[in-house]
Formats: structure tokens, C-alpha cells, sequence
């Protein structure tokens, strides 16, 4: 019935020759779009959707957030739809000849005074070659650097997102850890590479931080390596050295040099992204008591009583480890506090599928699953699923018994345990050996 219809583009009858938009529903010329004849037998196939100019695009530029955002909606539909949405999206970009934008000479950087100063300290030879250049520190960094690196300018962030996205969709092998011919390109045990859906859904969520999984994949779509430089001792999260490397992503020549650099730092204005929780915690109760207990009397240079706070007892030396027993601005600390805790907090999730740090008490065994059955679940199940784990309380025995039956105490609250964590025995306890006298 498209004769009855004027094209989305010229406003004339559509009669032959036309295709319809699977989102307004309206007709185009295939010539008016225009496409070629290879394209339109492409579009042909059954299940892609083909978009018009006036849905993709907007103020006469192809619209990449809403590209995303339609992946990122197909993400827990069926294997079958979210492949076929992802060949359109690629089909799309192809179609409206939308190219990865040229190399060119970038010009007019503002130099980012904290990575020159981490540089001078760490790398300064590096310095008489290059300099840092700024770029805005909101999550979507990796791809706003590599765009800067490139074109001398951050607008290409999303595009260079929506590509590192279809890329993961693509060629899951490549990206997805437990894959059974999984094709391990970053190769370094040190990485601990997140499980595909994470790594899927931080390329699809504007905002969302990039890992190395997400530069191997940036690589892979723009067809060339890229360089990068991790000084040491920035986070906690990470560890330095197999974070510099040359990134050779998917199908990309091991021979060729990165024209590219980007480098890694600790960003002030990711407090916004602080979690909530933790952040009203440490707002209520931790701020001022680090500030009155612990930040006054060192100004003052005595401190009277040390202020010690036994919450976070069991992350102690990994926070310390963290920190390099280094003193940090306070923001700082609480965004590497942050990220320690949201990794406990992902790891007991693991616990749930058996894999990560933990294992579930006995008390909650009945809360483990296959990954196969975790895999089936959609997001909002894992989320009940998990919500219901931690809400779980387990009636335990109050009493424990001695092996000789002769002794029968009130039972002490059990603790959340490590795996291989124990008991040290008498003789292997630290000693302190007293000072003598000068
Ligand atoms: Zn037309
Ligand atoms: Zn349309």
C-alpha cells in the first residue's frame, strides 16, 4: 500500500522502489535515502529494521546516543532479536554512510596539569615528546581521549561508544571470559577481564567507565592499535603495569605503532558517581569524625588519642595496599573506598553462581545456581534473586559444644570467611620485640 504514502524525503508518492521505517511506520524512495542495491537486498532479509533519516538523525547529524539506547533496550530481549537489532545498527551506520572519523593532526590542547605532574614524577622522559591533553572526565573518558587523540576534538565519544559496542555484540568469542572458545586477547592474569554482560552493558550505558576489554574493543572497531599508559600506584582498583601495554584489539597488525596514547588518571568529578549508600554513610558518620578526630589534630601536629574505626576491619590491609599507606586528599580516599567496596559487594554476588572470593555458608547453599540457570535469569531475577540472599537471616544453633562434651559456651557470632582463611597458629603470631634502652 506504499502508493498511497509520501516519501519521508521528498514528500513525493511513494509508488516502487520504497522501504518502510519499522519505527514511524513511514515510506522513502530507496533512491531519496539513498541506498545502494547491495544495501537494499541487505535490508531485505527479514527481522532487520531499517530506519528513516528523520529517526536516526538529529539536527542533520546521525544520532548515536539513540542508537545506543535502542541496543541498549534489545540488550535482554531474545539472542536472535538483539543480533538482528545489532546487524541493523551496523547495517544503519553503513547505510547513511556514517565513517570512523579521519586522523588528523590534532591542534589547541589544554595541557591536564595532574597528568603532567604524575608524568613528571613516574614517566618524565615521555614529556619531551607529547603532553597530556585534557579531556572531560564524566565516564565516557576512554572514548572521549581516543576521539581527542585523533581528531583534536572529544565530540566523537558516543560514535566511538556505539562502535565498541556493536564490536562486543559481534564477536562475543573475543570479550566474553566464560565463552568455551573464548579468544583471550588481553592475556594477562593480572586483568581480571568482567563477566560479558558487564563489559556488554558498560559499552552500551553512556556514562558507564571503560575497562581494558572496552580499549581491546575500540581498537578492534577503528582498526588500529592503541597505547596505554597506566602510571603507577593511581587506584586501587587496578595495578599498573599490565594496564600500560599496546592494546592490538581484534584482526588489528601486531607490526603497527599506536598513533594514539591515552593515559589513565584518578578523576576528581567522579565523586558523582560515588554510591549512594556508601556516601551517606561516610557523609553521616565517617566525615566529621575524620575531620574532628583525625584531620584537626594532625594540623594541629599532635595527635592526642589516634581515632580508629573497626567497620571496615576486614578490607584494612587491602585498603592500606590500596593507598600505599600514603595519606589522600579526602575525596580521593573515598572514591578508592568506593570502588573496594563495590568490588566485595560484586564479588558476593559471584559467590551466588560458586565463583569470585567467597562461598556461600551452609546456611545459604540452598541460594547457589548453576551459571547456566543465572545466565537464563533476567536482570530484574538476578536482582531478586540476590536481594533475597542478602535479606536471608538463618536460624543457626546458639550453642556450640566442645569436641570432650564436657564445656558448652554461647556461641560467637560467625563470621563471613575468605576463602583459605584461618586461624594462625600460637607460634606463628607476630611478636614485638620491646626496645631497650639507648
Ligand atoms: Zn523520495
Ligand atoms: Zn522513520
Amino acid at each position: 500500500m506504499a502508493g498511497c504514502y509520501p516519501c519521508v524525503q521528498c514528500k513525493k508518492r511513494c509508488r516502487n522502489n520504497t522501504i518502510q521505517c519499522c519505527n514511524c511506520n513511514r515510506w522513502v524512495h530507496v533512491h531519496c535515502v539513498p541506498m545502494s542495491s547491495s544495501q537494499l537486498k541487505m535490508w531485505s532479509q527479514p527481522l532487520l529494521s531499517f530506519l528513516c533519516r528523520d529517526c536516526c538523525f538529529t539536527d542533520n547529524e546521525y544520532d548515536f546516543s539513540k542508537a545506543l539506547e535502542r541496543i541498549s533496550s534489545a540488550l535482554h530481549s531474545d539472542p536472535k532479536d538483539l543480533k538482528m537489532t545489532v546487524s541493523s545498527e551496523s547495517l544503519l551506520l553503513e547505510t547513511y554512510g556514517v565513517k570512523i572519523p579521519k586522523q588528523t593532526n590534532p591542534s589547541d590542547q589544554t595541557v591536564d596539569e595532574v597528568s603532567r605532574d604524575i608524568l613528571k614524577q613516574f614517566h618524565p622522559a615521555i614529556l619531551s615528546a607529547v603532553f597530556p591533553a585534557k579531556t572531560v572526565g564524566d565516564g565516557n573518558c576512554m572514548y572521549r581521549a581516543v576521539s581527542r587523540a585523533m581528531t583534536g576534538s572529544e565530540s566523537h565519544h558516543v560514535h566511538f561508544r556505539l562502535l565498541t559496542a556493536i564490536e562486543i555484540l559481534q564477536n562475543k568469542y573475543y570479550y566474553d571470559p566464560d565463552h568455551r572458545k573464548f579468544v583471550d586477547l588481553v592475556n594477562d592474569n593480572r586483568i581480571v577481564c568482567s563477566p560479558y554482560s558487564e563489559s556488554l552493558q558498560d559499552a552500551v550505558s553512556l556514562y558507564a567507565f571503560s575497562s581494558m576489554t572496552h580499549i581491546f574493543a575500540l581498537s578492534a572497531a577503528l582498526r588500529q592499535p592503541i597505547r596505554s599508559y597506566y602510571p603507577p600506584q593511581l587506584s586501587a582498583e587496578f595495578v599498573s603495569e599490565p594496564h600500560s601495554r599496546k592494546v592490538i584489539g581484534r584482526g588489528v597488525k601486531m607490526s603497527e605503532s599506536p598513533t594514539i596514547t591515552i593515559m589513565w588518571t584518578q578523576m576528581r568529578s567522579l565523586s558523582h558517581k560515588l554510591s549512594g549508600k556508601f556516601l551517606k554513610y561516610f557523609q553521616n558518620k565517617l566525615k566529621s569524625n575524620l575531620k574532628e578526630k583525625v584531620n584537626k589534630p594532625m594540623a594541629s601536629g599532635f595527635v592526642d588519642s589516634p581515632w580508629t574505626n573497626n567497620n571496615s576491619e576486614s578490607l584494612n590491609h587491602i585498603l592500606k595496599q590500596a593507598i600505599n599507606w600514603k595519606s589522600q586528599p579526602l575525596l580521593d580516599l573515598t572514591i578508592t573506598l568506593t570502588g573496594l567496596i563495590d568490588t566485595q559487594f560484586k564479588d558476593l554476588k559471584k559467590a551466588l553462581v560458586g565463583t569470585g572470593q567467597y562461598r556461600l555458608a551452609d546456611t545459604h547453599r540452598h541460594f547457589e545456581v548453576s551459571k547456566s540457570v543465572w545466565v537464563s535469569k533476567t536482570t530484574d531475577e538476578r536482582n531478586r534473586h540476590y536481594k533475597k540472599f542478602r535479606n536471608f537471616k538463618a536460624t543457626e544453633k546458639t550453642t556450640v559444644t566442645s569436641t570432650d562434651g564436657k564445656m558448652t559456651i554461647v556461641k560467637p557470632k560467625s563470621l563471613g570467611k575468605k576463602l583459605g582463611q584461618r586461624k594462625r597458629k600460637i607460634n606463628e603470631r607476630t611478636t614485638t620485640i620491646k626496645k631497650g634502652k639507648m
